[in-house]
């Protein structure tokens, strides 16, 4: 592509879909988005970095092209491991495949382990992600002959806090200021828009973005009316794409190497490397022909590696994967409550959209409708990435400038209330940027300090969710239980990064959680498996939420109790035996709370009837 020679003062924003593969950066410019090629001529720039004995590191196709050469230092997916834990099932999971080493780090950060320049060095997910945006940025300088400064990143709309204060911290290692971390298929949307015809612009349009890259997977429920777009739905897996279809691959060839070698390459990195590309590259061609061959030369032990696949064989090693992506689909629209009619176009971004049994599979749910693929799979993200830039800095053309985004929170965010209650503060799919405010009183009688946990998911339980924070205001003025008023207020930014403060009303003391990167918040898989217990689980639920309102009633109603048998004025007007009974009543009842929290709803409430029949039958007289 030729260079623009025209140095500008201010150099543009540019848009940069930071991928688990491939990253691509786009900028508007000419009245238009132009994806900016590398200095291979190459639209799209692999998301991998490598550590030699002699150069500095190598970024992007040269890191790639020399991974079979030096697989254990030469590092892709990166994008998987942001936000993670070392002990994540993913982590473990992946680490088994991968060729580089991964270590635990400090709060079970996962480190990943490479000789550079003949000496051992850790570097954590976002440190590699800065060092591809960094990429990225100098593809754009020397296209724009400038030094860029500010870019709208895209990120999966499933991606949490953590995930996204990760991004964040890997763009500020790379030198660039976040203009908004924008989701993925949000991008993808605008630039469907910016596609369509002119005369189509004007009507109100459904639908259903289906993104499958290498490793992320989103769906986007979104309408689109003139330059508005209103998400309504989001859903997806952060760990799901066309390397785990790459990765079946590898093992189906492994254990085929193992029966007819009998030996095992599962110990050999290269070996293992070398047989990934060829895997890559065979599922690339079971996209345009029904059957292909693999060969390495000398992949293990001097022994070479030579077999064919069918794509009838490709589909079958992966169909868990692919119903997977149609039960989201699935659920996504449940959540929208839109029917396949009300989606007027299902548009395929990502380059895993190319397999054809999973554009039958979507064709099929969409009643034969056709799916859109007019916008590069690509390069989509990154030109919406764009064009977002453009309308942030004040560019672009009337369309640019029209441009209004209503992104949602993936998941409910909330706190635990008395009874592992998880009490929904925002609750999921409300736009963003968004605060809200609720009141809260302390349980006890002279409760000094409150404890506060941030959960988020869709479970009844806080427990049966994902802690995402803890803090604790202390010293507070000693009032009995309702006095003391706290008012907890959860802001999530443009960028989906959440909030959360907690403020005792009478003293103005403040406690502030802000999810930072050493927290660990939500696991991505866990996401999709939350949302599928929560439907899974509701009758449980249910059950539990009664359980619990029954024995905060009855709590409640001891409190009450207490107050009055305590009270002077009562106490006088009762005989010695009935004050007796009064105090034994309310010692009795203490007791039975704090020994019988999991005690059944029917318990519970016929020791309610027991309560009110005896508190009845001695005070009620007086009332
Ligand atoms: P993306 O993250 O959107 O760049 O997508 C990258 C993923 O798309 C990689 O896993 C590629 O192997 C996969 N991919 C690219 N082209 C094809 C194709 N023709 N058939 C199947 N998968 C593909």
């Amino acid at each position: 592509m030729a260079s623009s020679k025209t140095r500008v003062c201010e150099p543009p924003a540019i848009g940069i879909d930071l991928g688990t593969t491939y990253s691509c950066v786009a900028v508007w410019q000419n009245n238009r988005v132009e994806i900016i090629a590398n200095e291979q001529g190459n639209r799209t720039t692999p998301s991998c970095v490598a550590f030699t004995d002699m150069e500095e590191c190598l970024i992007g196709d040269a890191a790639k092209n020399q991974i079979a050469m030096n697989p254990s230092n030469t590092i892709f997916d990166a994008k998987r491991l942001i936000g993670k834990r070392f002990l994540d099932s993913t982590v473990q999971n992946d680490m088994k495949i991968w060729p580089f080493k991964i270590v635990e780090g400090v709060c079970s950060k996962p480190q990943i382990e490479v000789a550079y320049k003949g000496v051992k060095k850790l570097f954590a997910a976002e440190e590699i992600s800065g060092m591809v945006l960094t990429k990225m940025k100098e593809v754009a300088n020397a296209y724009l002959n400038a030094d860029v400064k500010s870019a709208v990143i895209t990120v999966p709309a499933y991606f949490n806090d953590l995930q996204r204060q990760a991004t964040k911290d890997a763009a500020a290692a790379a030198g660039l200021d976040v203009l908004r971390l924008l989701n993925e298929p949000t991008a993808a949307a605008i630039a469907y828009r910016l596609d369509q015809k002119p005369t189509n612009r004007s009507k109100p349009t459904n639908v259903l973005i289906f993104d499958l890259g290498g490793g992320t997977f989103d769906v986007s429920l979104v309408t689109i009316n003139k330059g508005r777009f209103e998400v309504k739905a989001v859903g997806g897996d952060t760990h799901l794409g066309g390397e785990d279809f790459d990765n079946q691959m590898v093992k189906y060839f492994v254990e085929e190497f193992n029966r007819k070698e009998r030996k095992d390459i599962t110990t050999n990195p290269r070996a293992l490397g070398r047989l990934r590309v060829a895997c890559e590259r065979a599922k690339r061609i079971l996209s345009s022909t029904t059957f292909t061959s693999i060969e390495v030369d000398y992949l293990h032990d001097g022994v070479d590696f030579s077999s064919k696949i069918t794509r009838a064989k490709f589909e079958e090693l992966n169909i868990d994967c692919f119903n997977k992506c149609i039960e989201t689909v699935q659920r996504c629209m449940e959540d929208a409550q839109w029917d396949t009619s009300m989606v007027n176009e299902v548009v395929l971004v990502g380059g895993s959209t190319r397999i054809p049994k999973l554009q039958q599979m979507l064709h099929d749910v969409f009643d034969g409708k056709n799916l859109c693929k007019t916008i590069n799979p690509d390069e989509a993200v990154a030109y919406g990435a764009a064009v977002l830039a453009a309308n942030m800095s004040g560019k672009g053309n009337k369309m640019v400038k029209s441009l209004v985004l209503l992104d949602v929170v993936p998941l409910s965010l909330g706190f635990e209330m008395r009874g592992q209650i998880m009490r929904v503060v925002i609750p999921k799919h409300t736009p963003i940027p968004v605060t809200k405010e609720v009141a809260t009183y302390t349980n006890h009688d002279n409760q000094s300090s409150v404890l506060t946990k941030v959960y988020q998911g869709e479970r009844s339980r806080s427990i049966d969710n994902i802690l995402v924070g803890v803090f604790r205001l202390s010293n507070l003025p000693l009032a009995p239980r309702g006095v003391i008023k706290f008012n907890s207020r959860f802001d999530i930014d443009a960028d989906g990064i959440l909030k959360v403060s907690v403020e005792e009303t009478s003293t103005g003391q403040k406690g502030i959680i802000t999810i930072t990167k050493d927290k660990r918040r939500l696991s991505e898989k866990e996401v999709g498996r939350m949302l599928q217990d929560a439907k899974r689980y509701k009758d449980d639920d249910q059950d539990y939420i009664k359980k619990i309102k029954a024995y905060n009633a009855l709590e409640d109603y001891f409190y009450v109790m207490k107050t009055k048998v305590n009270d002077d004025n009562i106490r006088q007007q009762l005989s010695q035996e009935d004050m007796r009974k009064m105090d034994d009543l309310v010692h009795e009842a203490w007791d039975w709370l704090k020994t019988n929290k999991l005690a059944e709803i029917e318990v519970i409430e016929n020791k309610m009837k027991e309560l009110k029949c005896a508190y009845d039958s001695i005070i009620g007289q007086f009332m």
